[in-house]
């Protein structure tokens, strides 16, 4: 559970399922910088649960990345895959919150009656298998095998505000958000609630695409017994069609850099010049940039990488 005296845990939770970009990167130094500088411990988790998309090898890569820029971590990584008894017991510990849910993703896209929850511009669930009776679950079960999902109302809407240190008190409606997979697996919001919980993290920083979900898992963090954390959803690299940057938009990973003579103190470099921490060409460590830190004077549009 969550420590309430004194500073917890910060963390960067990187998915092995393509090589770290500048704006990965970028992520991770905030990251870095914000637990460091509030004098939290930082920890790695690694979430693979995508097991589609898992490639072996790349964990290690991104780790080695990250170290070349001078990230390094407390403690013993979290390896998500390797959590499952946990994420077992969370469930057990909601049964009598969900439902199982039959629909395919197309389903759930088709659905015209999908409701918005302005200002997040997320789609929540439409509610399809909400209701269904005993009967017609067990008639579905024969043909997929379902998704358990949160009841998140019994009635009428549930709220929920999160604290985040770029964007303020954010409300959203709390979704029914799929807590185990239709393959066994535990869901990403589940997973990252789950584990964040068990490793006293009380600090999240990551790409602000995920600021809508902040809602669904502070949520699910209260319902589980604890605190949920504070929140920085920093700004994503771009490509200059203003497009989330990908590996195809040139060389964006260290080894691409590096194969064009850009080597990681330069990386760091424009790193901490994108985040105005150094001037162009300074050579900096992350130590040289903590007492420059200061969150409120971070830029808070996506970064553009041309
Ligand atoms: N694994 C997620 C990603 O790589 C991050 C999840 C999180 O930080 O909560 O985008």
């Amino acid at each position: 559970m969550n420590s309430t005296d004194g500073p917890g845990a910060g963390r960067y939770a990187p998915s092995p399922t393509g090589e770290l970009h500048l704006g990965n990167l970028r992520t991770a130094v905030l990251a870095w910088l914000f637990a460091r500088s509030s004098g939290r411990a930082f920890l790695l988790r690694i979430e693979d649960l995508d097991t589609g998309r898992v490639r072996p090898g790349l964990a290690e890569r991104q780790v080695a990345d990250l170290a070349a820029l001078g990230i390094g971590f407390d403690g013993v990584p979290v390896v998500q895959s390797e959590r499952t008894a946990a994420h077992e017991a969370a469930l057990d510990a909601l049964a009598g919150r969900t439902y199982e849910c039959f629909c395919t993703r197309r389903e759930i896209a088709d659905a015209a009656s999908a409701p918005h929850d302005e200002p997040l511009g997320y789609r929540r669930y439409p509610g399809t298998c909400r209701d269904l009776t005993e009967g017609e679950r067990q008639t579905r079960r024969a043909t997929r095998a379902p998704a358990l999902r949160l009841r998140a109302s019994a009635g009428a809407e549930t709220t929920t505000t999160i604290h985040d240190l770029l964007h303020g008190e954010v409300t959203g409606v709390v979704d029914d958000i799929v807590l185990r997979r239709n393959d066994g697996v535990a869901a990403y919001n589940l997973a990252v609630v789950v584990d964040d919980l068990a490793s006293g993290i009380d600090q999240v920083v990551r790409g602000d695409d995920l600021l809508a979900s902040a809602v669904n898992q502070a949520h699910l963090t209260t319902l589980l017994g604890g605190r949920p954390p504070t929140y920085a959803h920093v700004p994503l690299a771009v490509n200059t069609a203003g497009r989330r940057l990908a590996k195809r938009d040139g060389a964006v990973t260290l080894a691409d850099l590096a194969a064009v003579g850009v080597e990681p103190p330069q990386v760091l470099t424009r790193i901490a010049a994108s985040l105005d921490l150094a001037g162009p060409g300074e050579i900096v460590t992350l130590e040289d940039l903590l007492p420059r830190f200061d969150p409120a004077r971070l830029p808070r549009e996506p970064w553009v990488i041309g």
